[in-house]
């Protein structure tokens, strides 16, 4: 890393959010010599999206991040490697149970034929362009089409197993339908070499973020301070008006009224925080360009539901019990007849993974809309009628829940969601860009350069959805500085 000349250690610098972006972003800055940084955190407590909790042992349970993936090239591998911090367990010898409605067991092997099946169509929208025919899809209609040439469309069982797929696939993509994903365009994010699912030892992602914290004196981090508003340009608003020229071009007000001035702004927030504020939050408003690529940039929630019982019922070998459902929400004609207000109640959750440390604790996911709607009801609700599903698909002696635990990151009002995804019909590269672009856009000598940055998952061209991609997004903007620092200095 380069380090910044003298000339930017007076530069107020502030970070909007302490998630893996405004953390990583703040050490940057810091180690590059700026003497200036503060960050507002509208939480009690640091880590945003990455939420390692402790609710029914002293082992540790993570309500957001869990896994970093990819290893080559991943920095937050690299910094988990150099601190020991991955875990050492490994359960190669379990693998997932499949369940119809009504208690039936379906064929291990036809699972596993499907399932590759469908990690290869997924993996050939990966890596290369698709083909004339499947560019201009929805990521559903491609698979669809991809899987009815397949044999295994014609068994019986198949195409409710490539459903699972789909409607497990909706997590990874945080939307309510492959039908409103882009298929082209998942080549633009990269999968990194080696594993895919790497997960961390007895501290989870904690103890990544504690790595990052030894480098940002706690004094710098302001807690349970949302920002409520950003004035910028206030040189060019002043300019005409005022004789003087105020010496920090932009003001922060927190929701207390408190404010700060600075020089630069480094907003972090998630993409749903401005998908529902960036209207109000911004004096000037935001261009057009930011504007359209907030709205057409999708960001999607997926929860988890952690069910802890008093002993486990599920054979040791097991890693997850997976819904098959007769008729699910990735079924075409399902979806299209859908409304908002039946879709989840009859299939809401696509399977139960069993949870590392935790023997008697199974961990649902939900997504979309569905998710959305679950958040809305009592814990027990949710916890009762998992168990209920538990029953009739299985059809083994499930005892009642014991204690339920629900993330809610969809009404979180400082997140709104849960990751970001490519839309089908959107341009992801380029609504990307035009959200990671700082202002002014120009570079006019009237006024100030760089005064409101953009980090954060969904600003990544190729990592967007993962921490890594935060982490990178939040190196980036500091370094955008520290090169303007950088080029400055070397000007006569
Ligand atoms: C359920 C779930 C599972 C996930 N699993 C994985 C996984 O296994 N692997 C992986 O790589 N990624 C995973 N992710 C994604 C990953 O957690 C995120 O991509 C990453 O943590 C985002 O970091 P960020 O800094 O961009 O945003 P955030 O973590 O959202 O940080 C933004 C910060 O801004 C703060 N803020 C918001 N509004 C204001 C305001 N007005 N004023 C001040 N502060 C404000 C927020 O409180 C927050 O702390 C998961 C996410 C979720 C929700």
């Amino acid at each position: 890393m380069s380090v910044a000349p003298a000339i930017s250690r007076d530069a107020m610098i502030v970070v909007v959010g302490a998630g893996l972006a405004g953390l990583s972003a703040a050490s940057c800055l810091l180690q590059a010599g700026f003497q200036h940084v503060k960050i507002l955190e509208a939480n009690e407590q640091v880590g945003g999206r990455v939420c390692t909790t402790k609710p029914f042992t002293e082992n540790i349970i993570e309500l957001g991040a869990n896994w970093i993936h990819g290893q080559k090239g991943n920095p937050l591998f690299r910094i988990a490697k150099e601190h020991h911090l991955l875990s050492e367990d490994s359960s190669e010898t379990s693998r997932d149970y499949f369940f119809k409605d009504g208690g039936k067991h379906l064929s291990v092997n036809l699972a596993d034929q499907v399932v590759s099946l469908f990690k290869k169509l997924i993996t050939k929208a990966s890596d290369e362009e698709l083909g004339r025919k499947y560019r201009d899809m929805n990521l559903g209609d491609y698979l669809d089409l991809s899987f009815a040439e397949s044999p295994l469309a014609m068994s019986e069982d198949g195409p409710r197993i490539f459903e699972w797929c789909k409607r497990s696939e909706c997590s990874d993509e945080a939307a309510s339908s492959l039908f409103e994903v882009s298929a082209s365009q998942i080549s633009d994010y990269i999968d990194l070499d080696g594993d895919f699912f790497n997960s961390l030892g007895s501290r989870g992602y904690q103890a990544i973020l504690d790595v990052l914290l030894k480098d940002v004196p706690s004094e710098i981090i302001l807690t349970s301070k949302p920002v409520k508003r950003i004035q910028w340009d206030l040189n060019k608003i002043s300019l005409g008006t005022k004789s003087r020229e105020r010496s920090h071009p932009i003001k922060i007000i927190c929701e207390n009224e408190e404010s700060f001035e600075a020089d630069h702004v480094l907003v972090t927030v998630s993409l749903g925080v401005l998908k529902q504020h960036a209207g109000a939050m911004f004096e000037p408003a935001l261009p057009k360009s930011k504007m359209d690529a907030i709205e057409r940039l999708g960001f999607g929630t997926v929860d988890k539901i952690f069910l802890c019982f008093s002993e486990r019922f599920w054979p040791e070998d097991c890693a997850g019990i997976q819904l098959v459902w007769d008729e699910g929400p990735e079924d075409k004609a399902v979806y299209g007849s859908q409304t908002e207000e039946d879709g989840w109640k009859k299939t809401w959750i696509c399977g139960f993974d069993t949870v590392a440390r935790h023997p008697t604790v199974l961990c649902g996911w939900i997504t979309g809309r569905e998710a959305l709607h679950m958040e809305t009801l009592q814990d027990s609700e949710v916890g009762n009628t998992c168990v209920k599903l538990l029953r009739s698909f299985t059809g083994w002696s499930v005892p009642d829940v014991s204690q339920v635990l629900i993330s809610r990151w969809g009404h979180d009002p400082w997140v709104f969601g849960s990751y970001s995804f490519i839309p089908k019909g959107v341009n992801g590269v380029r609504r990307q860009k035009a959200l990671a672009a700082a202002l002014p856009l120009q570079n006019c000598l009237s006024r100030k350069p760089l005064q409101v940055l953009f980090a954060g998952e969904a600003t990544h061209v190729n990592f967007y959805t993962t921490t890594h991609g935060a982490y990178l997004s939040g190196i980036r903007e500091a370094q955008r500085l520290i090169n303007h620092y950088s080029d400055k200095a070397l000007c006569p």
